[in-house]
């Protein structure tokens, strides 16, 4: 069988002990080179080119949730985790009795391990899985809908992995006093504890900014991924019909990936508009434009309707 072999960045290092296994089996085995940040990013166009019969896609499980040309085997990659040194985050947690527990897929086997830890502890663990991310506990950079899910009935949320990209996807709502219930990282390679509570409100500030700057521009750039889990022509096709319709300028952009050195040489665009992965919004400062995800673009829409039929005073 001739495979190709996909790998998130992280463990491409382990990509050719992985395809002498495959080869000493009796397959044809290649290895991209490509980027690869998710399961939304299979290696479709490169499978075609090379025929194979087969991706295996090492270190996600599943995302993209329609039929696909080309079999994709998942193959999750397990980083065990000593949850014995989550004692570390319960002086954090010491007044708090209902907690969500989130973690990645690369330690996703343990859930029930870290959850155990939090029950003998006292503690009453609240995990939901999200739309994408759908294993119980289990979130994505793009999807900490589960914890959503049980963010009501918690005082604290528990994220157990490393790294900031997927904490901060974790969206809490402020409670009636203007306080945001805290996130704790457990961070797996040095055990120590960090509250992130206060990065996740300057990112959502850093978006707000972003709407308020793009009530401003003209002419609009709509980003489209073809990567196959972000592709949504049907969002940006909506997009430009609903700025050309308020009198803006606006172009589609499509990119397997959404480089902004590239991007910006068309030089035209003062704000684009992303259809692609959601966490793109945060690489502000490299495309140096105001970036707007769909949800933020319909939030200037909606300042610039307002503001264009005020409310009759009476
Ligand atoms: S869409 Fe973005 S955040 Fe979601 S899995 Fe893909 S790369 Fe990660």
């Amino acid at each position: 069988m001739k495979i190709l072999l996909q790998f998130p960045e992280g463990l491409k290092q382990k990509g050719l002990e992985l395809s002498k296994k495959y080869e000493s089996e009796g397959h044809e085995v290649f290895l991209s080179a490509s980027p690869c940040y998710g399961a939304c990013d299979i290696a479709l166009d490169e499978a075609r080119w090379l025929k194979v019969d087969k991706i295996v896609h090492i270190g996600h499980n599943k995302f993209v949730k329609n039929d696909l040309p080309i079999p994709v085997e998942y193959v999750e990659y397990n980083i065990d985790v000593d949850t014995n040194g989550l004692v570390a985050v319960l002086p954090y947690i010491e007044k708090y009795k209902n907690i969500a527990v989130a973690t990645t897929v690369q330690h996703i086997h343990q859930f029930d391990q870290m959850k155990a830890f939090f029950e003998r502890n006292g503690k009453k663990v609240f995990a939901e899985g999200g739309y994408w991310a759908t294993k119980p506990g289990q979130v994505l950079g793009c999807d900490s809908f589960g914890i959503k899910k049980v963010e009501g009935k918690v005082d604290a949320i528990v994220f157990i992995g490393n790294g900031m990209f997927h904490p901060l996807a974790i969206d809490v709502s402020k409670d009636e006093t203007g306080k945001t219930k805290p996130v704790l990282v457990y961070n797996t390679y040095d055990g120590k504890v960090r509250n992130v509570s206060e990065d996740i409100e300057h990112l959502k500030k850093r978006r707000k900014g972003s709407i308020a700057a793009a009530l401003s521009c003209k002419t609009f750039g709509i980003l489209v991924s073809t990567k196959v889990g972000q592709f949504n022509l049907a969002q940006a096709i909506w997009a430009k019909k609903e700025l050309e319709k308020r009198g803006f300028t606006a172009g589609i952009l499509t990119a397997n990936e959404l480089d902004p050195l590239t991007v910006n040489n068309f030089m035209v665009f003062d704000c684009y508009v992303n259809t692609a992965c959601p966490r793109i919004v945060d690489d502000l400062d490299e495309f140096s434009k105001p970036l707007l995800n769909i949800d933020m673009l319909r939030e200037v829409f909606e300042i610039m309707d307002a503001n264009k039929n005020p409310a009759p005073v009476v």
